[in-house]
């Protein structure tokens, strides 16, 4: 193993970790990113002594790897992967080569929406309960780093279809897949079942002493499931009882992996709000009692989760106003559930970026809940064209303060301002994190 050369593209989080732990274990390490290295990245990598370019990707040395780890960052299609490839050069993902590493129990989650708040919930209840836990993926520290830096016994991992891409011999001990709708067919040759198929590895290599919990309502899964047949242990969750063992029945909610561990709870009591989030909850439920965390723990969490930043995370009341921040809503579906979730008569704040976006998905539910809809972006054309015949009060903005300002203004004591763009947020903003703290800011300052 010795002379072995790893080679590192990307000198992200995840690529940084696994240099980190690559060159631990004693492997010759050479990371490579096409663009800009972040200083701080740069920093970590000269500490570790380890060889590193930037702005270029050296073939000569690249194609003398044994093994190569991307970033999800980099598709498929890059010229360097498409080389590697045509020499049968292995190219894996940050979290299979850290998962060779280490003995710990892998939860998984993925899904098109719902990964972060469902992750960071499981983690929420095993902290609770007192595991020795590490949260990675998407979210945190990259799982490689915490591998090479600590000895866990559990980690929970939130994962993209990026990243399940390149896993091969990985096996999540519980997968979880929320749901499945188009997304990212950009890197997947515009095709869904490309998309699908990267989904669906998440319950690759499982046993039957392996758990997967899934969406039972998610007609692609469905289907998945039934042409793939996966080997694990079964645990469907959705709004009925019949067939799911998590599930909606009146005004509560729940949670069964097995007889002997029923959880029941009113949906009202829940801390994050909205059937998507009730789904989150049940998922969360259904891997904590598989873990044999006991019911008043998982009970407690989902009663006290304060929730994630930037998802329907509720920012303040002011004179009888109630703000809400969903920025994270960069898609038209993520509106909906929403809005679906609204209890108050409701000022719209949306726009931005438009990804090429059908509104009439929340047509009803925008004539159901709102009264005024704000739009903010650099462009409000299409949503002037979609919206403007609705008989709601329209007003246009392009700045943060003014949307913030004017839907305040709008609003009458009890209402809710929801900020919920169905849009991307590059035309005003660095990012759906910027836009949100930028949205709380104003607030602060009504
Ligand atoms: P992801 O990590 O998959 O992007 P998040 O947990 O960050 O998902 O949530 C992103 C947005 O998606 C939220 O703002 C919310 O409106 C919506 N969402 C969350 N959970 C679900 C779900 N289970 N089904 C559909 N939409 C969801």
């Amino acid at each position: 193993m010795e002379n072995k050369l790893l080679v590192i593209l990307g000198a992200g989080e995840s690529g940084c970790g696994a240099a980190i732990l690559g060159k631990e274990k004693g492997y010759k390490v050479f990371v490579s990113d096409m663009g800009e290295i972040k200083p701080a990245y740069k920093a970590l990598l000269e500490q570790h002594g380890i060889c590193y370019e930037s702005g270029k990707h050296s073939e000569e040395t690249i194609l003398q790897a044994q093994e190569v780890v991307k970033s999800p960052g980099i598709p498929e299609s890059a010229p360097i992967i498409q080389k590697l490839r045509s020499q049968n050069t292995p190219v894996i993902s940050e979290i299979e080569f850290a998962a060779r590493y280490t003995n710990a129990k892998m939860i998984c989650i993925t899904g098109s929406n719902g990964k972060t708040t469902t992750t960071s919930l499981i983690y929420d209840i095993l902290v609770r309960a007192g595991l020795n836990v590490g949260l990675a993926g998407n979210i945190g520290n990259s799982l490689a780093l915490q591998v090479a830096q600590q000895q866990r016994d559990y980690y929970v991992i939130e994962l993209s279809s990026f990243q399940l891409d390149n896993m091969y011999d990985f096996k999540a001990d519980i997968a979880i897949l929320m749901n499945i709708t188009p997304d990212h067919l950009d890197r997947y040759e515009y095709k869904f079942q490309n998309y699908v198929d990267a989904k669906m590895r998440i319950t690759r290599n499982q046993t039957p002493k392996d758990a997967f919990i899934y969406w039972s309502e998610d007609p692609v899964i469905d289907n998945e499931i039934k042409k793939i047949k996966p080997l694990a242990t079964l645990y469907p969750f959705g709004s009925k009882k019949e067939h799911n063992v998590a599930y909606i029945d009146g005004d509560n909610l729940t949670i069964s992996a097995s007889n002997a561990m029923s959880l029941t709870m009113p949906v009202s009591s829940l801390s994050l709000k909205g059937k998507h989030n009730s789904f989150n909850s049940m998922a969360a439920g259904l891997a904590a009692q598989i873990l044999h965390i006991k019911n008043d723990i998982i009970r407690q969490s989902l009663q006290q989760f304060a929730g994630v930043a930037h998802r329907l995370q509720y920012v303040a009341t002011i004179r009888g106003v109630k703000f809400i921040n969903d920025s994270k809503a960069t898609n038209v579906n993520s509106c909906w559930y929403a809005l679906e979730s609204m209890t108050a008569p409701t000022v719209l704040i949306l726009g931005g970026k438009d990804k090429g976006n059908d509104y009439s998905e929340i047509d009803t539910l925008v004539k159901e809940k709102c009264h005024t809809l704000v739009f903010m972006g650099v462009n409000n054309e299409k949503l002037h064209e979609h919206f403007d015949n609705m008989g709601l009060n329209i007003i246009d903005t392009h700045s943060i303060s003014d949307a913030v300002r004017l839907a305040y203004n709008a609003a009458k004591e009890g209402d809710t301002v929801l900020l919920s763009p169905c849009c991307a947020s590059f035309d005003l903003f660095k990012s759906y994190e910027d836009r949100g703290e930028q949205f709380i800011q104003q607030i602060k300052q009504l």
